[in-house]
């Protein structure tokens, strides 16, 4: 067990700066009406930090240094670019403790995440993508004996990006890589409640990159986020969000005629059959585990196996075991490696998943466990923390269809397996979803009949660069960490080519 010392305290990884100015041209620049925002750590609810507020005039500023770089960045051969990218990779890696500190401290997440998943998995997305445009080939078509059609994979320009406060480095990464592997040059605003986490994450690679490829404008949504998304001169726009932000860009993207890729909101069902049960070996203890992983990020992932639909015949038994499961986990200090359950992400995330338990009890929802925000000593009373719930219910109820994104569980049972499908699919959204048998015929059936672009099949929440993620329905358009992406951020260039003397 280690738990790291606060940031700017004696012994600790990291001392945060007194403010943060936003990073355009290759320089750190403040706000051009020098507004600043407070900032403050979930985990103890006191502001440790202030961070420039952009607005349009920032945001014109990022778009001119994009465009001046745009022109080099693009003329870059795929293997210097990916020299880039590997190099950006090996020194998130060398520079882990501290990033994981950074974010567990801007976010709420448990350290032992930051150290295991988010930084490792953004570092080894800069890695993928640097092999995948090294691979990336084009066709060449012979239409006829004296004519050739020639392929070209072009990058689009400068890119906008908007990114969510629950994974701010991991989501970072999954735009940046493609973006810049492709050719591209960035202009990216980060969630206003975690914005520092990605530029400590910055400093920590700016020597590696040419001035203007990437430049991060930080800011609220309706001013620094609303003057990106809007602009004429972004050639594409990639979110990651809610889906209501979602609709409004989709808009917005649909008026300048430009591409959008649109990561949003989900409702995930995790669906148990009765053959889990057979017997109670690693396998059922696995699954347990699936199911308790609704509170990993405190619930605050679109992907959230938020309802979990257990077959009827073995309600008895499986729910006391998934229950019991639930309650082993240790909720308590971010920066203690022990820590499973963290801080929700800000007091306005903590306050809605609050209402959210009010409103499953209003509806008649059981509690079987949790059912409150959970109160801990010391520097941590300020903090955000919620007690992980389960409300037993059916899936008409609001706690079964709104996104809660919070450690809150809604379980359901079912009779057969039509029925698991019909409540699995009785939903706006289509992300993630889990299914758990120990028949492969049953797994197939149902990961084919789930309307979800990710169908972890007796696992969940592995997020492996190289396994296309994106959703169905209003899950969003698009897909990420699979070399699929690249075709988001490049446009085909057609050269048809006559070698005839003669006309055609
Ligand atoms: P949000 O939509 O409010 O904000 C996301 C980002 O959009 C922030 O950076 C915000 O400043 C910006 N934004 C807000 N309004 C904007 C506007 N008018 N114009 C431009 N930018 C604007 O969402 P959130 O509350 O920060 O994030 C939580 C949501 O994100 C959840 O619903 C979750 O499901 C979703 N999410 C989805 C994925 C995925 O991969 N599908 C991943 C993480 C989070």
């Amino acid at each position: 067990m280690t738990v790291y010392a606060q940031p700017g305290t004696e012994g600790s990884l990291i001392t945060f700066q007194d403010s943060y100015d936003n990073y355009i041209g290759g320089e750190w620049v403040a706000p051009a009406d020098g507004e600043y925002f407070e900032n403050v750590t979930p985990v103890t609810g006191q502001v440790f930090t202030r961070v420039a507020r952009g607005k349009a005039a920032d945001i014109e500023k990022a778009l001119d240094a994009a465009w001046a770089a745009f022109p080099k960045w693009s003329a870059k051969s795929a293997t210097e670019r990916a020299d880039i990218l590997w190099k950006i990779g090996d020194r998130i890696d060398a520079n882990l403790e501290k990033i994981a500190v950074a974010e567990t401290w801007d976010n709420g997440k448990p350290v032992r995440e930051t150290l295991a998943a988010d930084i490792p998995l953004a570092a080894d997305h800069f890695r993928y993508f640097a092999a995948a445009i090294r691979a990336q080939e084009t066709g060449t078509n012979e239409i006829d004996s004296d004519m050739v059609a020639y392929h070209f994979k072009e990058p689009l320009g400068v890119v906008g990006q908007i990114i969510p406060w629950n994974f701010p480095i991991l989501m970072a990464a999954w735009k940046i890589a493609p973006a810049l592997a492709a050719g591209n040059t960035i202009v990216l605003k980060p969630a206003e409640s975690t914005p520092v986490s990605i530029l400590e994450l910055i400093k920590a690679i700016e020597d590696l990159l040419p001035a203007g490829v990437l430049n991060i404008v930080n800011g609220f949504g309706a001013e620094a986020g609303a003057a990106l998304t809007s602009s004429p001169r972004i050639r594409k726009i990639a979110f990651t969000g809610s889906t209501t932000t979602g609709r409004f860009i989709a808009q917005q993207a649909a008026n300048l005629i430009i591409p959008a890729t649109l990561e949003l909101g989900g409702k995930s069902p995790n669906v148990f059959f009765e053959d889990v049960a057979d017997k109670k070996d690693d396998f059922y203890d696995k699954a347990l585990e699936g199911f308790a992983l609704f509170q990993l990020n405190q619930g605050e992932i679109c992907t959230c196996p938020s309802r979990a639909l257990v077959q009827e015949s073995i309600a008895d038994t499986f729910i006391p075991d998934a229950i019991a499961r639930v309650e082993q986990s240790v909720q308590g200090n971010p920066l203690d490696t022990d820590t499973q359950v963290g801080a929700q992400a800000s007091e306005a995330q903590m306050k809605k998943i609050k209402s959210y338990l009010e409103i499953g009890r209003q509806e008649g929802a059981e509690v079987l466990t949790g059912g409150d925000v959970a109160h801990l000593d010391g520097d941590l009373a300020g903090g955000y923390y919620i007690q992980p719930t389960v409300f037993k219910g059916n899936n008409k109820m609001r706690i079964f269809q709104e996104e809660i994104f919070g450690p809150v569980l809604a379980l359901t049972t079912f009779k057969d397996f039509d029925d698991a499908m019909s409540i699995a699919n009785d939903t706006l959204y289509g992300l993630g979803s889990g299914v758990w048998s120990r028949n492969w015929r049953t797994t197939y059936k149902a990961g084919r009949a789930i309307q979800a672009g990710r169908v972890w099949t007796n696992t969940y929440h592995n997020y492996p660069a190289g396994a296309a993620f994106g959703g169905y329905k209003e899950s969003g358009i698009g897909r990420e960490t699979h070399k699929m992406v690249l075709d988001a951020y490049q446009q085909v260039k057609n050269l048809l080519v006559s070698y005839s003397e003669k006309p055609q």
